[in-house]
């Protein structure tokens, strides 16, 4: 591994990524420090919005909604189509501004950005898909139809770790089902996500839709919680830490506002007798080191029959030894750095209790390029040895911990699978079908995303993403989700001439 690279050089490479997307840096700048986990160095400062500016970007997007409501759907998706030709174009600035303010190599950036394209291109083919339905009325001369539209303004909440995809999920849905959207992107992040929203209000300046479309908010937690409470808000749209979806959630229901939470995981996979090995220490080693443990789909279990657990153990952790850990900008490197501080303390507490309950580290845990950065925090993945799944594995510590747990039948191992807080990704590695079935059944995995043989981690965006429990119960992306963003109206047509009413009630007057 060569050396990091400097604050000067993150600097320039930010600063021209970010002009290149169409930030204007000067207009931007202020006091809120960004800070890159590359080094752990200030990489510059942007201006923050207060509580009274969320009013005033959420009565702007309420202004966009009055017009774009009307413009037909497949309009709206000529919208989307110039962002996602605008992402494609900058895809390479985009991907080096997510790996300089959150540590993503490389490889792992440029794929966050391409599902910004995926779902940008799903979308325009959905502004001619939203469709209703006729339903078969019980009354003569009655035509029943159930018909979308437009629900309000969107906003959206999102975390560092996918610092610019959950915008463009909830973005390009929204805007093509008639929603603007102001974005709350994660304070650790500002200039991904000044990036993206410049490339949008591009895209919005050259089809002529209204200037209010898309509004960003630089903040922390209070200029989120000013959103939450905002009543211009139709849907909330939050990614995060289960801890602030339990804050989240019950304030927008308490204002009967609609909520979408998706939030933390502790994902497992079921390896077992049959499985083939060699494919298994893949799927395992990119779901549980990749990313540096920092996605919420992340493996931070693998259940394992105890005939094949040594070797499936020994092949880990030969794979963890030879991990390449270091700049995330350097080609090779297969692990960044953590966040901060913070997620590299979360990860030796963590450690210690495993141990305190009966752990054994097996490889990892370790610091790296503490010399040479002092504040920035590479960690070498951990793979632990657990005699149970006791409390520390049933919390989700959003770092490269992988604990393993052994089992003998496989209603244990499912067992094992679901008795956690979080319900988001799963997977079982097998060569028997009946056992995958078993697995995926109604009485098997009770996450949102099981899979058979790959990891739990690297959705596509076709699917309906999101998981059940504490993962809060939200689907985003592709499927149907796009239901969530409008409003559903039942409506009865009489044509008879006669007024028969439902159920054979008779009412005369
Ligand atoms: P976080 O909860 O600290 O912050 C997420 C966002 O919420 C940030 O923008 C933050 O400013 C805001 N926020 C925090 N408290 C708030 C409050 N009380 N009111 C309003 N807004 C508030 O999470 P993080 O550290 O940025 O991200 C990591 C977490 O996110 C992990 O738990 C991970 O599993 C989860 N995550 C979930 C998904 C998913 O789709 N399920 C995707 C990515 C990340």
């Amino acid at each position: 591994m060569t050396s990091l690279p400097t604050a000067e050089e993150l600097r320039r490479l930010a600063e021209e990524a970010a002009r290149r997307c169409g930030v204007d840096l000067d207009a931007v700048a202020g006091d809120h420090p960004v800070t890159s986990p590359v080094n752990g160095q200030h990489l510059l400062s942007v201006r923050r919005q207060t509580a009274a500016d969320v009013a005033a970007a959420v009565e702007r997007a309420g202004a966009a909604f009055r017009q774009w409501r009307t413009v037909p759907a497949p309009v709206r998706g000529g919208l989307v189509r110039r962002l996602g030709e605008l992402l494609r174009e900058h895809k390479a600035d985009l991907a080096t501004l997510v790996s300089i303010e959150v540590g993503k190599i490389t490889s792992e950036a440029a794929g966050e950005v391409q599902e910004m394209i995926d779902i940008c291109e799903f979308a325009v083919g959905l502004s001619r898909q939203l469709y209703g339905r006729t339903i078969a009325s019980e009354r003569p001369g009655h035509r029943l139809t159930e018909n979308w539209h437009p629900l309000g303004v969107v906003g959206v909440i999102s975390a560092f770790n996918f610092p610019v995809a959950v915008w463009s999920w909830n973005t390009a849905l929204a805007l093509v089902c008639g929603d603007p959207v102001v974005w709350k992107p994660s304070e650790l992040a500002p200039l991904s996500a000044l990036a993206s929203a410049a490339l949008l209000d591009r895209a919005i300046a050259e089809t002529g839709a209204p200037e209010g479309l898309s509004q960003v908010l630089i903040g922390g937690a209070d200029v989120g919680e000013a959103l939450v409470d905002s009543p211009g808000i139709a849907l909330l749209s939050a990614t995060g830490s289960t801890r602030m979806g339990r804050a989240v959630g019950p304030r927008v229901a308490d204002r009967f506002g609609r909520s979408l939470l998706e939030l933390g995981g502790n994902n497992a996979a079921i390896v077992t007798p049959s499985a083939d090995l060699d494919l298994t220490t893949r799927g395992v080693v990119f779901s549980a080191a990749g990313t540096a443990g920092q996605r919420c789909t992340t493996m931070r279990r693998v259940i394992v029959h105890e005939d094949v657990a040594d070797a499936l153990v020994e092949r880990v952790a030969a794979a963890y030894r030879n991990l390449p850990i270091g700049s995330p900008l350097e080609g090779g490197t297969l692990v960044g750095p953590l966040i901060h501080d913070a997620a590299y303390k979360g990860m030796q507490d963590a450690l210690q209790a495993a141990r305190q309950q009966g752990g054994e580290v097996v490889v990892g845990g370790g610091r790296r390029l503490a010399e040479e950065a002092p504040d920035a925090w590479y960690a070498e993945p951990a793979l632990v040895r657990m005699p149970g799944q006791t409390d520390i594995v049933r919390q989700e510590t959003f770092a490269p911990v992988l604990y393993v747990l052994t089992y003998r039948t496989l209603e244990e191992a499912v067992a094992l699978n679901n008795d956690v807080p979080q319900g988001l990704s799963s997977t079982i590695f097998t060569s028997d079908q009946a056992e995958a079935e078993r697995f995926l059944a109604a009485d098997g995995s009770d996450c949102g995303i099981a899979n058979v043989n790959i990891g739990t981690s690297g959705a596509e965006i076709g699917g309906a993403f999101g998981g059940e429990k504490a993962t809060g119960g939200g689907r985003e992306s592709g499927s149907d989700a796009w239901k969530g963003y409008m409003r559903r109206a039942t409506n009865t047509i009489n044509f008879s001439g006669e007024l028969p009413l439902a159920q054979g009630v008779e009412f005369p007057i």
